[in-house]
């Protein structure tokens, strides 16, 4: 992704590989890091890091879409030798992120998230766990859209522990009211233009099934 535009500058990706999230990191001296992976052998998060001139103390912030493993496991790697605050939704908080101890930040819909290149906005989108969220900045019309949507009609499977196809509905319905251009998903490709299409698509889709 890189320097692919403008608006996307000061944000790297980390591709998962295998069960493992994608990692976004945003800003550089003080970086905040979306997602943070599975941290296994095939995700090796510091290196990744490192690669791209981030270092321990340059880590300020860790947001957690949602606290499912293959999001959340790459922060306790983080956590060995950093010390950012782990922003995670209050209603995702009850195994893994109840971990986190004090370095644990406990956000609710509408709280923001500063990052070097702006304010990101949580936006409570539950369906796939009961605590997702979304983060969006209205500047550059960018969306983490977590596990919630993913690119060409596709959304978060429903069928976990806290999941709920009536919620996801409801959130996705809420995604398309935002100007969203750019869709940084939890998992896969993301979609650099027109991300708006993809998620009336993917709500369109969720309907459907109820
Ligand atoms: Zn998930």
């Amino acid at each position: 992704m890189g320097e692919y535009s403008e608006r996307l500058k000061g944000i790297h990706l980390i591709i998962g590989e295998g069960l493992c999230s994608n990692i976004y990191v945003v800003g550089k001296d003080e970086a905040v890091i979306f997602d943070t992976g599975v941290g296994n052998y095939a995700n090796p998060v510091w290196p990744q890091l490192e690669e791209l001139g981030v270092t321990p103390n340059m880590v300020k912030g860790i947001v957690l879409t949602h606290a499912h493993h293959d999001h959340a496991m790459g922060a306790f790697i983080i956590l060995e030798r950093a010390d950012p605050k782990v922003f995670v939704h209050k209603l995702d908080t009850k195994y893994i992120a109840s971990r986190f101890g004090q370095n644990l930040v406990i956000v609710e819909d509408g709280d923001l998230i500063e990052t070097e290149i702006g304010p990101f906005e949580v936006i409570w989108t539950p369906g796939h766990t009961e605590g997702s969220v979304c983060l969006y900045n209205e500047d550059r019309k960018i969306l983490f859209s977590g596990d919630t949507v993913f690119p060409e009609g596709s959304f978060g499977r429903c069928d976990g522990e806290s999941g709920s196809l009536k919620a996801i509905i409801n959130s996705l319905r809420k995604l398309t009211e935002l100007e969203v251009d750019i869709m940084l998903p939890g998992h896969g490709t993301p979609v650099l233009e027109n991300a708006g299409e993809h998620i009336k698509q993917s709500h369109l889709n969720a309907s459907r099934y109820s």
